[in-house]
């Protein structure tokens, strides 16, 4: 109420001096007409909030936000339509997102709320689309963030205050296919012409960088094969793909990496190309106050809202070490998560660390196992001082303490055999590319589909 009583003096003291020029009995007439319009919010408050919203684009965040707030209640305005979907373009926030679509602040943070376990809505991507449902009051029933054809994130009002997520994830179908190519300049440019993408070359460069310098070791006339498999819905390709093997033969030797059964990454001679993780981003032994849960009841909803990662009681200020090697891809800020990190340790491996009182890493920096990476704290939703730590493989968080994350440096003799025979079919596919590739003298696909 007293944000709206200074907010109506300052229009009229604006009022006020733009009338002095004006004669006095016009000026008293006018000024009887703006403290009349200055009063009319408190008379029909809806319609002249949505009056504000609309010629008051932009003003400041706090008038659009009392604006919205009310918008969600009003009668329907003419363009709106029930349901809206709208891509997300370079720039946009949540925030400028939802006040576009006039819904409130109150139903952004319900949102945030339901995101927090997975935080699918903390990086908006160019492409990505939002799709709203509205009921017919104009509040939020649904939204749901379509990230490929094969992932969408559900947000659905389970009552007044509060939204549940739901992931739903298609399997597609995965086709496999051999590239073959030869260096001609640098690597990167190679693997795009032989029709990689930047993604599977990313990756690439990812998996063998302990081992090979692209610049230095490569030259024109080493040649390599690729062995991927990418995810299609339909005909569309989600954008999903996983390098099954890579070989690189160079005049000296050849770089190789094959995906075993278990999710890692080795050498043809079964040495793995990732370091072990350790169990715990932490040194000592803290308590684990609260267990990964997926079927966890909400506290106050009694729903499922489900706890995507062990949280383990310790004063503000633990060091938090890197359990693996990898690369920070979040370093961010969110309301109920706090400050919090997130490190992408390979196609397959990623981390989470929430409710952090310091980061000591920023977004984009590499990171070796052991390195300390933040403090932890209680910042964002947090009932007391703990870390908060997710582990997902494959992009499905996963328990923390039990998961079988991996702590070999070699394939386990029992293994052995079964990995020897997969190379061995994987370099076959290589070496018939390959000679394709040498004959034709232009880059090769020879392609298998299979069902996964
Ligand atoms: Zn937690």
């Amino acid at each position: 109420m007293k944000n709206y009583y200074i907010h109506d003096k300052k229009k009229l003291a604006r009022r006020r001096r733009a009338l002095l020029p004006v004669l006095a009995a016009v000026a008293v007439l006018a000024f009887a007409c703006a403290a009349y319009l200055a009063w009319t919010p408190w008379q029909d408050g809806p319609d002249t909030f949505v009056n504000a919203t609309e010629d008051n684009a932009t003003m400041g965040n706090a008038t659009t936000v009392n604006a919205t707030a009310a918008a969600d209640s009003v009668p329907e305005p003419p363009r709106r339509e029930p349901v809206q979907e709208y891509q997300i373009r370079d720039g946009d926030t949540l925030s400028s997102i939802f006040d576009q679509h006039l819904i409130s602040q109150t139903t952004l943070f319900q949102i945030m709320d339901a995101d927090e376990q997975i935080l699918a809505l903390d990086i908006l991507r160019p492409g990505n689309t939002l799709t709203f449902a509205f009921n017919a009051d104009w509040s939020l029933e649904q939204m749901t963030l379509t990230i490929n054809p094969a992932r969408q994130v559900i947000y659905r009002r389970v009552d007044a205050e509060n939204f549940e997520f739901e992931e739903v994830v298609h399997p597609g179908s995965w086709v496999q296919q051999t590239v073959a190519g030869g260096i001609d300049g640098s690597f990167f440019l190679s693997a795009q012409s032989a029709g990689l993408n930047d993604q599977e070359v990313a990756s690439i460069a990812d998996l063998l960088k302990g081992r090979i310098n692209f610049r230095r070791d490569l030259q024109a006339g080493d040649s390599f094969q690729v062995v991927r498999r990418q995810q299609f819905v339909g005909d569309q390709f989600t954008g999903e793909s996983q390098i099954l093997g890579i070989r690189i033969l160079c005049r000296k030797r050849t770089y190789d990496a094959y995906l075993f059964s278990d999710g890692k990454y080795y050498d043809h001679d079964g040495n793995s190309l990732m370091r072990a993780f350790v169990r715990y981003p932490f040194k000592g032994s803290h308590r684990l106050s609260s267990n990964f849960n997926p079927r966890r009841h909400h506290p106050v909803t009694g729903r499922i809202s489900p706890h995507n990662g062990a949280d383990f009681s310790m004063p503000v200020g633990t060091p938090v070490y890197a359990p693996g090697d990898g690369v920070v891809t979040r370093a961010l800020r969110h309301q109920f998560a706090g400050n919090y990190i997130e490190i992408r340790h390979n196609d397959r491996y990623s981390t989470r660390y929430l409710h952090l009182s310091k980061f000591l890493v920023r977004k984009g920096q590499s990171v070796k196992r052991g390195d300390k990476i933040a403090l932890s704290g209680n910042t964002g939703r947090s009932t007391g001082p703990h870390l908060h730590y997710e582990f997902h493989v494959a992009g499905r968080p996963v328990n923390p303490v039990t998961a079988p994350i991996p702590i070999m440096a070699s394939i386990p003799r029992k293994d052995r055999a079964a990995f020897k025979a997969m190379v061995a079919a994987l370099t076959a596919e290589m070496d018939q590319a390959r000679a394709t590739s040498v004959t034709a003298e232009a880059p090769q696909l020879t392609e298998a589909t299979g069902q996964n």
